[in-house]
């Protein structure tokens, strides 16, 4: 995909995209309410003893950087798709934070067995472990020289989003939302190709307009015929779980949103339908365009 900006601020979101100097990584702090854990970073910053809240530390250096977002939004509203879209388009890493506890979650790692038995009840892991987990990938795409982030499902507590103000500057954060009766349909639906990992999604919504509301169509998004034998659905995604992650969603992370929206940092972005319908309009509201697209759109 082939991005063109057309002026470097958001129209929408009054935000500093890609124009703060700093490139950084977060450090895990030692701090004796967790660094029990066998995989924390342990390195110790006495400098940072000014904030209580902080787990991380950041080594500021002044070169450019990429563009550093957020994307917020409910279970089985598409943050990942529309997240993975953006990275392609900017050339940044897109990071998730429910990839990097399931890629743990399948290692043999010590804290495999714990995180399985969190995720799966719907619950959110602990600030320190997610810290942690989210550290060492910075730390992987900072050796590689890679600049910038789109984070997924990073902040989800007040808590973690103090932490990230405390150590960088985000510049925006899209708030994405659908209506609620596609998200519980949407997870049911969503299926995993165990080979290759890609993303699929077996339900067909079809929102009749009714009370003067407007109807609403999401088509499924079927798998290549490679990968129909290999479908698997992700533990977490049945009715129940579900049900319990939406319930979190709204008690631990709506105030995030409210913290971002404070900042006067928070994109609001309703999803439309389906990826045919949301994707130019996300690309609109972002001030952006994506040549390729429009390119195989109009062959
Ligand atoms: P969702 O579809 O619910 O947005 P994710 O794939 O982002 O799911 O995350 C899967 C699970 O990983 C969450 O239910 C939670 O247990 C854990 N998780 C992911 N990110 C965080 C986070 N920032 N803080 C705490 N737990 C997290």
């Amino acid at each position: 995909m082939a991005v063109f900006s057309r002026c470097s601020r958001a129209a929408t979101a009054p935000t500093r995209i890609a124009t703060a100097t700093f490139a950084y990584v977060i450090r895990a702090l030692s701090s004796s309410s967790f660094c029990s854990s066998s995989t924390l970073n342990t390195e110790t910053d006495l400098n940072n003893n000014n904030k209580p809240a902080a787990l991380g530390t950041l080594q500021r250096e002044p070169k450019g950087r990429n563009v550093q977002w957020v994307f917020l939004g409910c279970p089985g509203v598409g943050k990942g798709t529309y997240a993975s879209r953006l990275s392609n388009l900017l050339g940044v890493p897109h990071i998730a934070t429910g990839d990097l506890v399931r890629h743990e979650l399948a290692s043999s790692g010590p804290l495999s067995s714990k995180l399985k038995e969190i995720v799966n009840q719907g619950k959110l892991v602990s600030d320190e472990i997610i810290i942690d987990l989210l550290s060492k990938r910075l730390g992987v795409e900072a050796a590689k020289g890679e600049s910038g982030f789109i984070l997924d499902g990073f902040p989800r507590t007040i808590r973690q989003a103090e932490i990230l103000e405390g150590v960088t500057d985000i510049d925006l954060v899209v708030n994405l939302k659908l209506r609620e009766e596609a998200l519980l349909a949407k997870c049911l639906g969503r299926r995993i190709c165990s080979e290759c990992g890609g993303n699929y999604n077996v339900a067909c919504i079809d929102i009749k307009a009714e009370n003067g509301r407007p109807g609403m169509y999401m088509a499924a998004l079927p798998p290549p015929p490679q990968c129909e034998s290999k479908l698997i659905t992700r533990a977490d995604d049945t009715e129940e779980v579900v049900k319990e992650r939406l319930r979190i969603y709204h008690e631990m992370t709506r105030p995030v949103e409210d913290f971002y929206r404070s900042r006067g940092k928070l994109l609001e972005f309703d999803l439309p339908g389906g990826i045919p319908e949301s994707w130019p309009k996300l690309l609109q509201a972002l001030n952006l365009e994506d040549h390729e697209d429009k390119e195989s759109a109009a062959a």
